[in-house]
């Protein structure tokens, strides 16, 4: 970028900052989270878990380069450890990590002002596929969404499941050392790691958070190892969800398949000496940084290219932004689009979609077959629907630098997220940060974590073709004034919750359960 793109960023960006400050009270900033971590997490080690790690480092022909992770959750966490120093542990995947690390399979983080270590866990291609793809991602996950894809429970995968989370635990004890700290473990794939850390350390404060969907008992007692994972994730003192539904269906998976006291009321449970809580914070995004990194020229330039290239100038156009997994209900987005142009004709050759579909897990077959099915109906739309100017149906497969994907939130005019069970979904929030001017509309799954805040949102059921595709028609011909209004409403209220108050809030309740539960300090 030259130094004048570089100066009328930094404008546009001050612009935007100085219009948020008088929109209203002040909103959580990245500033005021480093502020509250240095004053209320300073006595402890912090040690971050997670199965992706927050840098990887890739071969660049005779180069190594580093790629930052760039979801939510690794930018909030990632700004507290630079604040506070401590170490990450996540699974080293790049195919450069081994080369970057010293003896301790250890890296300095961030790679330009090192704050705090990257220590690297490495898998063999067997325990990947037995931790990560049979039990992460061949139970847990149809486990947990009930989208009607059958969960395979193998032994074998259970046992390198439990064999990976038991390194996870030994690698973090060996990071502790004899000091207090306090273990923040994300996601499904690291469910048993507390009981392994707490069995050589009761002192040390764990906790977890859970960041998809946890299902009703009557679907979660088909885990034949339920036992042993509840009993591990018991074994922390605060697990996270992001909605008080499934804290709820977790409480009442333990009242029925444990020797436990849940307190529905204060949302505990009480097990051998240890309490643990329960707690629900929706996940959110660094909206400001997105509207700011949206109105920047570069942005603006990048989305009259695209229209340009995929030949969008006469049409409005719809988005579809998901890894292609089966719980995303992009077939039935698709078919939603088929019944849209037959019973709104009105909408042929004026309305094209670009779907950016980014390949995922594909060692499991029904990740290749969502994968076949999307191409398959993007070829069919643009066979039955032709545009003259160029195809109805865009599916861009591949993961888009976040930045390369702002300039498509910023042109379309509809996005459609038709998740058949999320835990959030990011996506939608992405989306109303993104769109600064207050244009366009989203079309929401009532099954997305989301929903619970974007009430305002046009909410449709998946599993309903016609109301999806009346929902599409009513959001693409909506009055401007009236979409202008409820864009507006909902991206405030991205903007009021971002990542910073969902990282103090989870925080602030792991460290205040230390005062609340009896025995402990
Ligand atoms: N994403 C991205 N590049 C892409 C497509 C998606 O960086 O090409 C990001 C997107 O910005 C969002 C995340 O992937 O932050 C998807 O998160 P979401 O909660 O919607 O779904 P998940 O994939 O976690 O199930």
């Amino acid at each position: 970028m030259s130094f004048a793109d570089r100066a009328r960023s930094a404008l546009a960006r001050a612009a935007v900052r100085t219009q948020q400050r008088n929109e209203g009270p002040p909103r959580t900033t990245r500033a005021d989270l480093v502020e509250w971590a240095r004053a209320h997490l300073p006595d402890r080690k912090l040690v971050v878990v997670s199965n992706r790690e927050p840098y990887s480092h890739h071969h660049d022909g005779e180069r190594i380069r580093t790629v930052r992770n760039a979801g939510g959750l690794t930018v909030a966490l990632d700004a507290v450890m630079q604040a506070l120093g401590g170490v990450w542990v996540a699974h080293g995947n790049g195919d450069a990590d081994r080369q970057v690390v010293d003896a301790f399979d250890r890296v300095p983080c961030p790679p330009e002002h090192p704050r705090y270590s990257l220590r690297r866990i490495w898998l063999t291609r067997e325990e990947h596929a037995g931790y990560y793809a049979g039990f992460a991602n061949g139970a847990l996950w149809p486990l947990c969404h009930i989208v009607y894809v059958r969960p395979r429970f193998r032994l074998e995968d259970w046992k390198s499941y439990q064999e990976v989370n038991r390194r996870f635990a030994r690698v973090v004890l060996e990071e502790v050392g004899d000091e207090p700290a306090l273990v923040f473990l994300q996601d499904y794939h690291l469910a048993l790691a507390a009981k392994y850390i707490k069995e050589k350390r009761p002192d040390l404060q764990v906790a977890m958070f859970w960041h998809i969907p946890w299902p009703n008992p009557e679907v979660f007692r088909v885990l034949p190892w339920k036992h042993e994972l509840l009993e591990g994730m018991l074994a922390n003192d605060v697990i996270g969800f992001h909605i008080q539904r499934h804290s709820t269906n977790f409480l009442d998976s333990v009242a029925e398949s444990m020797e436990a006291r849940v307190d529905f009321e204060r949302m505990a449970v009480d097990r051998d000496r240890q309490r643990t809580w329960v707690h629900a914070a929706a996940i959110s995004v660094d909206a400001d940084e997105i509207a700011a990194m949206s109105e920047a020229p570069e942005a603006r330039r990048a989305e009259i290219e695209i229209r340009s290239e995929l030949q969008l100038q006469d049409c409005k156009v719809g988005l579809g932004v998901d890894r292609l997994d089966y719980t995303k209900g992009i077939p039935e987005r698709f078919e939603a689009l088929d019944r849209l142009f037959e019973k709104y004709p009105e909408w042929q050759g004026r309305f094209a979609f670009i779907q950016v579909g980014v390949p995922s897990r594909i060692e499991l077959k029904e990740y290749r077959n969502v994968q076949l099915a999307t191409r398959r109906w993007a070829e069919r739309l643009n066979n039955r629907y032709p545009r003259p100017m160029g195809p109805t149906v865009h599916l861009i497969e591949g993961n888009l630098d976040f930045r390369e994907l702002v300039p498509y939130y910023r042109l379309a005019d509809l996005c459609a997220v038709t998740s058949l069970h999320d835990g959030m979904n990011l996506v939608a929030k992405e989306y109303l940060s993104a769109s600064p001017d207050r244009e366009g509309s989203l079309v929401l799954s009532p099954f997305t974590g989301a929903a619970r805040e974007l009430e305002r949102a046009s909410i449709v059921s998946p599993y309903d073709c016609e109301g999806l595709a009346d929902a599409f028609h009513h959001a693409l011909s909506e009055d401007p004034d009236s979409r202008k209004e409820r864009m507006g409403a909902l991206r405030e209220t991205v903007l009021r919750r971002n990542i910073f108050d969902w990282t103090i809030e989870l925080l602030d309740t792991i460290v205040r359960t230390r005062l609340r539960t009896p025995g402990m300090e």
